[in-house]
């Protein structure tokens, strides 16, 4: 399956130690600067004024202070926890843009902005570039982006115009856009790979992707040599992956078409968002215990309100009713139309550690019927879970949102 939009975004930060250490230190900006091991140490980092003197990673420290011995060197020794900290606020500002944000390493990752909702490449460029000119105005340091239909161009277009750069290669163009690069800069493809297939001419991507000989490319990459020519041919279908594959929390957002001051529906958009939450929470055997609403100006600035339950639930009910109050708390500019709301369920719980949830559900028992007025907190909890079930298992049946909340009608 081809992507029609360029929806992946592959994110790397440009020489990030050492942007980190410029941020913290105006007066080694434009300087240059590595960051490595003094005594018998390697470079990790350089900046891009010593990369022009030659230095670059890994190399030995000794070797890179005979080539530009007025080089800054700082010592990573220190710094592990600076880069950690900024590496974590570098991955939540992306994750203002769209929850589905998949950290590879300290300083690169990917973004699936589906969620985002916008309907055009041009929308999806000016969304990264902005969020690009908001790493840089908050934390100080630049970032190099890709954007493509899959993974595998994205990753390959981050790199071209760093630093600071944006490549979008349009969808259907993958395979054009990868020809003429190197035969290495394939993934997976090691120096030993590589030296073995230039020496039988295969040197650009295109060689690979037009090779004529099956029989060859099997002796020269293994049997799985048809994954390579299908990255080749720049088709890679694997997904973004969020890294809390724990479900540390669950988020969903909702752009609006047109920004929108209209209070009543924004709730009604927060309170679906719940609605399509639960069941997940529920599906997954966990339970929730706060939950944070944002929203987002068309400036793209954000706001939060979170609010934490006593206990942890796997219910709708005990949260609806501090929807209202989270969104007058989150939305203090109220006249002010907003882009975007979002909700995320966080203090992720096992279930079963507390759970009386009943483990065989007889659907439409007479048990599966809706809290009533008299009844005792818990047992109205034991109820709305039963009933939760039972819509759980005919939205499971019959397709997604088959039986809906009277609010989202
Ligand atoms: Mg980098």
């Amino acid at each position: 399956m081809t992507r029609a939009l360029p929806t992946i975004a592959h994110l790397d930060a440009d020489a990030f130690f050492v942007a980190v250490e410029q941020a913290l230190n105006p007066a080694l900006r434009g300087k240059k600067v590595a960051v490595g091991g003094r005594e018998r140490g390697i470079i990790a980092s350089a900046s891009y004024e010593a990369r022009a003197c030659g230095v670059h990673t890994p190399m030995p420290t000794s070797q890179a202070l005979r080539l530009c011995p007025e080089l800054i060197l700082v010592s990573h020794a220190n710094g592990m926890a600076r880069y950690v900290e900024y590496s974590r606020k570098l991955f939540d500002l992306c994750e203002t843009l769209t929850p589905i944000v998949e950290r590879r390493s300290i300083d690169e990752g990917y973004m699936d902005l589906a969620p985002c909702g916008l309907a055009t490449a041009p929308a999806l460029t000016m969304a990264i570039r902005e969020l690009q000119a908001r790493i840089q105005r908050t934390l100080g340091i630049s970032v190099s982006f890709g954007l493509a239909s899959n993974k595998l161009t994205a990753a390959i277009a981050s790199k071209q115009h760093k630093p600071h750069g944006l490549t979008l290669v349009p969808p259907g163009n993958e395979s054009a856009y990868l020809a003429a690069f190197p035969i290495g800069t394939l993934p997976g493809i090691g120096k030993k790979t590589e030296n073995l297939l230039k020496s039988n001419g295969i040197t650009r991507i295109r060689d690979l992707a037009n090779h004529a000989s099956p029989a060859q490319l099997q002796s020269l990459l293994g049997s799985h040599w048809h994954d390579f020519v299908a990255m080749a041919r720049g088709e890679d279908t694997t997904a973004v992956l969020t890294e809390h594959e724990d479900a540390k929390s669950y988020s969903q957002q909702e752009t609006f078409p047109r920004d929108t001051a209209d209070s009543a529906r924004i709730l009604r958009t927060a309170k679906g968002m719940l609605d399509a939450l639960m069941p997940k929470i529920r599906a997954d055997g966990k339970r929730a215990r706060t939950l944070t609403l944002k929203v987002r100006y068309p400036g793209m600035d954000n706001a939060t309100a979170t609010h934490s339950l006593p206990e942890a639930t796997d219910l709708e009910a005990p949260f609806y009713p501090h929807i209202g109050t989270l969104l007058r708390t989150a939305w203090r500019r109220a006249r002010t139309p907003l882009r975007l709301v979002a909700i995320r369920l966080s203090g992720i719980e096992n279930a079963a550690a507390t759970s009386t949830q009943p483990r065989q559900l007889e659907l439409f028992s007479e048990k599966a019927t809706p809290p009533r007025p008299g009844d005792k907190p818990a047992r109205q909890s034991a109820r709305q879970r039963q009933l939760a079930a039972v819509v759980d298992a005919i939205n499971a049946r019959h397709g997604p949102s088959s039986l809906r909340h009277g609010h989202q009608l």
